[in-house]
This record gives structure tokens, C-alpha cells and sequence, in this order.
């Protein structure tokens, strides 16, 4: 029992009561955390709006029996002020907060390389200059890395060969770029440029992410969210809501047991001519 600092960013929040409720944060040494605000909800409440999502925050906490107290806060970075009103950025942000409260189950266990990817994430889409489905996609990509997920880009998933740069085909179920010769069924054909993005991202080489076109950013964004929802074993709610130009094309996992994919094929806009051959496919609906 006894007090403890640390900075986090307000990942959520859910009513407690009347007036508190439980902010659940990602912070910089504990990991997850989450602990109750008494009396948020007043307006009254000496927290105001400094427990917002995207806050990033200096906290004091009081050891709890089940969980902590927030006793103070001090806002370190309001990211939240760059993000409502801008809908695009708005969407991406709720998808990063989402991905690393899914990345990190276990309360109290450090995940502090995620934090830190968070908290740069955040700047970059709250700083208005960068691409935000760019800051979302490499945030995305390198918390699989963190996650011991990283998709293979360069080499074949199952033996290790190099691609001449790259290799042919992805497959999400075999961990990304897979050789002529290790190839299963199912696997899609990404272009050239989607290939070098995805490279970029995972190595933060913008100079070369921010030159890429509308059909290599679509066709990541593809890959990235497919790739990450076979390894959570679930959907991200937020992800759908990310208004991109165009749709995300959804990468087909066939009959994966666990994973949820909509049955319909869209309207046949394609990478390549033959659906099942795993070809690329806008997801009906998230255009806007
Ligand atoms: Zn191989």
C-alpha cells in the first residue's frame, strides 16, 4: 500500500457509480493500469478534463485492495484537443488506443517500448503534419513487432529465404511473405509499392512511406489490419470506423476458425484477376 508516480495515456473509461469512474491508462513503467477517479463526474472535480482518451498524463496513484486511486494528475500532452473535429484523425486514434489496450492484457506487466510508440503515435497524428492512416498503419505494425507478431516482409515466413527484394505472395495465416515454394493456398499477391510500404512502416522510413500512392496505402492498410486480427483472434471495433479514401480492401483468410470475416466479396475491385487466389478486397461499407 502507498503512493506511486508514473505517466500514462488515458487509454478509456467506464462509470463507476454516481459520480467516478475506473480510467484505465497504458503508462510508462506499471503497464497497464487501472484505477478509479473519485468524483470525475462532478463538475466540481479537481481531475476536470485532464482524464480524457488520448490524455497523455502525470499521475500520482494510491495502491488500492483491487484497484488504485488516481490522486492527482497533471496533463503532459492533451492530444485529445488535436484529434476531436478531425474525423480521420479522430478514427485513427481510437484505433491506437484500442490496439495497445488489446496488446496488453495483464495489469502491472511493463510494456514500456509500447507506451513510448503510443505516445510518438499520438504526437504524429495530434501534430496535424503526417498522414494519419501512415501513423496509424506503422504504429500498427510496429506493436506486432513489440508483440513478437512482426509479419515477414523481406524473408519467407516458413524458411527464412530472402525475396530478391521481395517475395510474391502474403499470407497472414503463414506470418507474411512466403517463397514460391512454401506458398499456401489462399495467399495474396501484393504490388510492388505495397511491399516497399510496408517495409517503410515497420522501419519508420517516411521519406519513403509519404511518397507512396492511394493503392499501396489501401492494399497495407489491408494487410496490416488482416495480419493483426488473426494474431489478436478477433476484430478491432475501431478499425472500421478509420475513414479511408476509398475502403480497405479485406484480405481473405478463407475458413479461419476464431477470426471473423464478412462473406461478402464486395464489388469485385481486385488486385489480381481471380478472387480465389486471395486478390485483395475493398470491405462493402467502409467507404465514406
Ligand atoms: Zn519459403
Amino acid at each position: 500500500m502507498g503512493f506511486y508516480r508514473d505517466t500514462g495515456v488515458v487509454l478509456r473509461l467506464q462509470k463507476l457509480g454516481e459520480a467516478d469512474r475506473i480510467v484505465t491508462f497504458l503508462t510508462h513503467r506499471h503497464g497497464k493500469v487501472r484505477a478509479v477517479a473519485k468524483g470525475i463526474r462532478r463538475t466540481s472535480s479537481r481531475f476536470g478534463a485532464r482524464l480524457e482518451p488520448f490524455g497523455h498524463v502525470d499521475l500520482q496513484l494510491h495502491t488500492g485492495r483491487s484497484l488504485d486511486i488516481v490522486t492527482q494528475v497533471q496533463t503532459l500532452d492533451a492530444f485529445g484537443g488535436g484529434l476531436t473535429g478531425d474525423y480521420p484523425r479522430y478514427t485513427a486514434g481510437c484505433a491506437l488506443l484500442e490496439t495497445a489496450d488489446r496488446l496488453t492484457s495483464e495489469e502491472g506487466e511493463p510494456a514500456r517500448e509500447l507506451f513510448l510508440l503510443l505516445v510518438g503515435a499520438l504526437r504524429g497524428l495530434a501534430g496535424g503534419a503526417r498522414d494519419p492512416y501512415l501513423v496509424l498503419d506503422a504504429f500498427l505494425l510496429r506493436a506486432m513487432v513489440i508483440a513478437g507478431w512482426a509479419p515477414a516482409i523481406t524473408e519467407c515466413a516458413r524458411c527464412g529465404v530472402e525475396g530478391e527484394p521481395y517475395h510474391r505472395r502474403f499470407s497472414v495465416p503463414a506470418g507474411g511473405a512466403v517463397c514460391e515454394g512454401c506458398r499456401p493456398s489462399g495467399a495474396v499477391v501484393p504490388s510492388d509499392p505495397t511491399w516497399r510500404l510496408l517495409e517503410a512502416l515497420r522501419n519508420g522510413d517516411w521519406t519513403v512511406a509519404e511518397g507512396t500512392d492511394a493503392a499501396a496505402r489501401r492494399d497495407t492498410a489491408g494487410l496490416v489490419a488482416a495480419h493483426l486480427q488473426w494474431h489478436l483472434e478477433r476484430t478491432l471495433r475501431s478499425l472500421p470506423l478509420v475513414d479511408r479514401r476509398g475502403g480497405v480492401p479485406r484480405v481473405d483468410l478463407g475458413e479461419v476458425p476464431g477470426v471473423e470475416v464478412d462473406d461478402d466479396p464486395g464489388d469485385g475491385h481486385l488486385r489480381s484477376g481471380n478472387p480465389s487466389d486471395g486478390a485483395l478486397r475493398p470491405i462493402p461499407g467502409v467507404a465514406l
